[in-house]
C-alpha cells in the first residue's frame, strides 16, 4: 500500500516524496477513518484529500467556501489529468445538469461543491443517488466560532448524516490549531474517532518583524523602493485605505495593483491573475484576498494594519515564502489600529462573540508588544512547543534596549484609575497624549509610551483590574 501511494504521488502529481503528515493522512483516509488534518497554510492539504480519491471506488465530494476558487482548482486538477467538476452558483442550469450526470456515470472522481448547496433538495437526492466514496471538508476552521472566517453555512455539513445515513466518511482540513477550534470541528462535523494529525507551524525561512513606525506610509515607501521587482502582499484594513495606499505607491512609480471585496469580479480576477503572472509587483488588498492563492516567490507580506487575531495573521502572512527563500513578514501597528479593531468588534451585539474576538484581539495585542522571541510566542500560540529563540525576528535581532518602567506603569494605572477614565480610555480622546491633556497628567514620561501605553490600559480593564 505504502508504496502505490508513493507511486500515485509520481504519477497523477508528479511528487518524489511526502510533506510531512501527508502520507499518514492519506493513508487513514484509504483505511475508511474519519480524519482532522492540521497543516499549516502551503502544508499541501489538498493531496491529503485528492490522493486517496483517486484510490477510492466513487466520488469524493469536496466541500470547498471559496466560489471564486472552485474553478482554478479543478482547472488545475484538470491538466493533471484527473476528473475533477465543480458545482456553485455560478453555473448556468444545463452545465450543472451535465455535471450531475457525468458523475451519475461515474466519470467524475472530484466533485467541488460550497456548502449552501447542501441546503438544495434537488441535490439532496442526487447525492442519495451517487456512489459517494468520502467527503472532505476544506478549510474546516469556517464551522467553528472561535476561527476567524466563521461562515454558518458550514452548519449544514453535518446534514450529509441525515441525506446519506450515519456512515459518512468525512476527513476536514484547516491551518488554525487552536484547541477551541479543533474541538468545534470534531464536535460540529460529528468526527467518529478521527485521527487528527497537527504538523509543525514552524515557517523557518520566515522572518517575522513588527514595527510601530511613526510614519507608516514613509515606512512602506521607503522599504518597497529597496525591493524593486521582489514581489509582495500589503494588506491593509479596509477598502478605503486600498484603495489610498496604491493610488499612492502607484503615483511613486511601484508596481501595483490593488484587490477588495468593491471590486467587481472582472477587476478582482484581473487584479489576482496580474499578480500571480507576475505582470505586477505588488498588490496591496484587504483580507478578502489570498485564500487559496498559490503563489511561490511572494518575498514578503507587510500588514499595514494589525489584523484582528493572530490566526488571520498567521494565515496572511504564510503566503510569504513558500518556495523556500527567505520572506519578510511584517507587521506596522499602531494605537490607532487597536482602537479601531476594538471599536468594530463592539458594534456587534452578539455579547459572546464580542467576548471571543476582543480576546483574540488582545492575543495580537500582546504579540506586538512582546519582547520575546516573535517565533517562540506564534508556535506556542498555535500549540506547538518551541524551545530558545529563533534568532532571526526583529526581536530576536534587534538590540532592545530593556528598561524597568513599572513605577511609571503604575502611575498611569492609578492615574486612570483615580480619574475613573474607563471608557475614556478606550473611545474618547484621539490619542493618549490628548487623554492625559485632557485630565491634566501631561508629564512627558507618561507620553513617551506611545502605543504600548494604549494597550496596557486596555489589558487591564479587560483584566478587570479596576
Ligand atoms: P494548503 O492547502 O495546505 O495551503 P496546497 O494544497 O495548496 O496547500 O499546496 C501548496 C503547494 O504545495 C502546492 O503548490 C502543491 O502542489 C505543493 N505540494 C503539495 N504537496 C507536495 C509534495 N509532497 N511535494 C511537493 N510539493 C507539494
Ligand atoms: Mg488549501
Ligand atoms: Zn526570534
Amino acid at each position: 500500500m505504502t508504496e502505490k501511494i508513493t507511486s500515485n504521488l509520481k504519477k497523477y502529481f508528479g511528487f518524489d516524496s511526502f510533506r510531512k503528515g501527508q502520507r499518514e493522512i492519506i493513508e487513514k483516509i484509504l483505511e475508511g477513518r474519519d480524519v482532522l488534518g492540521v497543516l499549516p497554510t502551503g502544508g499541501g492539504k489538498s493531496i491529503c484529500y485528492q490522493l486517496p480519491a483517486l484510490m477510492k471506488d466513487g466520488i469524493t465530494l469536496v466541500i470547498s467556501p471559496l466560489i471564486s476558487l472552485m474553478k482554478d482548482q479543478v482547472d488545475a486538477l484538470r491538466e493533471d489529468g484527473i476528473e475533477a467538476s465543480f458545482i456553485n452558483s455560478s453555473l448556468d442550469f444545463e452545465t450543472y445538469i451535465d455535471t450531475l450526470n457525468e458523475v451519475r456515470k461515474g466519470k467524475i472522481k472530484l466533485l467541488y461543491i460550497s456548502p449552501e448547496r447542501l441546503d438544495n433538495e434537488f441535490f439532496r437526492d442526487f447525492l442519495r443517488d451517487i456512489n459517494l466514496s468520502f467527503v472532505a471538508v476544506d478549510e474546516a476552521h469556517c464551522i467553528s466560532q472561535w476561527g476567524h472566517d466563521f461562515r454558518p453555512s458550514y452548519k449544514l455539513i453535518a446534514d450529509l448524516y441525515n441525506i446519506i445515513g450515519p456512515h459518512v466518511q468525512i476527513a476536514a482540513f484547516t491551518a488554525t490549531a487552536t484547541k477551541e477550534v479543533r474541538d468545534d470541528i470534531i464536535n460540529n462535523l460529528a468526527l467518529k474517532d478521527p485521527f487528527v494529525k497537527v504538523t509543525g507551524f514552524d515557517r523557518p525561512n520566515l522572518k517575522f518583524i513588527v514595527r510601530k513606525p511613526k510614519d507608516k506610509l514613509r515606512f512602506l515607501k521607503a522599504y518597497l523602493e529597496d525591493r524593486q521587482g521582489k514581489s509582495g502582499i500589503i494588506y491593509a484594513s479596509t477598502r478605503n485605505r486600498v484603495d489610498k495606499l496604491q493610488r499612492y505607491l502607484a503615483a511613486a512609480g511601484l508596481s501595483v495593483t490593488k484587490y477588495h471585496a468593491g471590486l467587481s469580479e472582472a477587476e478582482r480576477k484581473k487584479a489576482q491573475e496580474d499578480f500571480i503572472f507576475d505582470k505586477k509587483d505588488l498588490v496591496v488588498a484587504t483580507n478578502a484576498f489570498g485564500m487559496g492563492i498559490d503563489k511561490s516567490n511572494v518575498n514578503f507580506v507587510i500588514h499595514y494594519n494589525m489584523p484582528k487575531d493572530m490566526e488571520s495573521y498567521y494565515q496572511e502572512a504564510g503566503r510569504a515564502g513558500r518556495d523556500g527563500e527567505n520572506a519578510n513578514c511584517i507587521l506596522l501597528y499602531s494605537a490607532q489600529d487597536i482602537i479601531i479593531n476594538k471599536h468594530l468588534i463592539n458594534q456587534s451585539s452578539n455579547l459572546a462573540y464580542r467576548k471571543i474576538q476582543l480576546e483574540k484581539l488582545q492575543t495580537i495585542i500582546n504579540y506586538v508588544n512582546t519582547n520575546k522571541c516573535l517565533r517562540a510566542f506564534i508556535l506556542e500560540y498555535f500549540g506547538q512547543d518551541y524551545e530558545g529563540d529563533c534568532d532571526f525576528c526583529s526581536n530576536c535581532l534587534d538590540d532592545i534596549k530593556k528598561e524597568d518602567k513599572t513605577i511609571d506603569a503604575q502611575k498611569i494605572l492609578s492615574c486612570i484609575f483615580r480619574l475613573d477614565q474607563k471608557d475614556m480610555a478606550i473611545n474618547k480622546p484621539k490619542n493618549e497624549e490628548e487623554f492625559l491633556r485632557v485630565k491634566g497628567v501631561g508629564e512627558k514620561k507618561l507620553i513617551q509610551y506611545g502605543d504600548i501605553f494604549i494597550a496596557e490600559i486596555n489589558e487591564y480593564i479587560r483584566d478587570n483590574k479596576f
